[in-house]
């Protein structure tokens, strides 16, 4: 086929909008997707940040759940950005806030709401490997850290604290910081390359 790439938003809860936005400027056809058919068709899928609890919630409301982590183990790309890191992780650490259960796919811990309280919110330059250029502006609102990356899984980014915050695991990608809240786009697009890049090897 070739042409456009279809990319999917989980448009259960969360910043679909700027998710939306920040694809199409990166140059393929950004659909919302609520319903297990929508799965069918997509080239890549960007989980949302929002709140986990209430995406995983919802996900099984809309008989996402299962879909989902069946498409993320055949191989479909993933981005999740914040609550979508999460969503994508395979463990969460019991020393943050719960979370009855993930989708998976990326051999890594993470802890929820890790910053603590005082810093709910806050911005750094991370550089992030994959990304070209200059660092990239990390808005980091409520997020988590990776607590332990497992084998499966490469670290791509590092805040200045030391804390793993932006990974990679074959087709699928996470970051705690939200790219689709500053304008640049340069994660949106190390995203797309990563879809060409798993279209060519299937
Ligand atoms: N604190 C949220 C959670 O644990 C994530 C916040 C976000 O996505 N901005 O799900």
């Amino acid at each position: 086929m070739g042409g456009v790439l279809t990319v999917g938003v989980l448009a259960l809860q969360g910043d679909v909008r700027e998710h939306l936005r920040a694809l199409e400027s990166a140059g393929v056809d950004a659909v919302r997707v609520r319903r297990p058919a929508e799965l069918d068709h997509l080239d890549g899928l960007v989980l949302p940040g929002g709140e986990s609890t209430t995406i995983v919630k919802l996900a099984r409301i809309f008989e996402l759940h299962e879909p989902l982590r069946a498409r993320i183990k055949d191989g479909l790309p993933v981005y999740g950005s914040c609550a979508g890191m999460i969503l994508l992780a395979d463990r969460v650490d019991a020393g943050g806030d719960a979370i009855e259960a993930t989708f998976g796919g990326i051999d890594i811990t993470v802890r929820r709401n890790a910053f603590g309280r005082q810093v709910d919110s806050f911005e750094e330059d991370v550089a992030v490997a994959g990304v070209e250029g200059d660092a990239v502006r990390a808005v980091f609102i409520r997020a988590p850290w990776v607590q332990e990356v497992g084998p499966g899984a490469t670290p791509l980014g590092t805040t200045s604290g030391g804390h793993v915050v932006a990974v990679r695991q074959g087709p699928l990608l996470a970051t705690s910081f939200h790219p689709e809240m500053t304008g640049d786009l340069r994660v949106h697009a190390l995203f797309v390359r990563m879809i060409a890049e798993a279209r060519q090897l299937d």
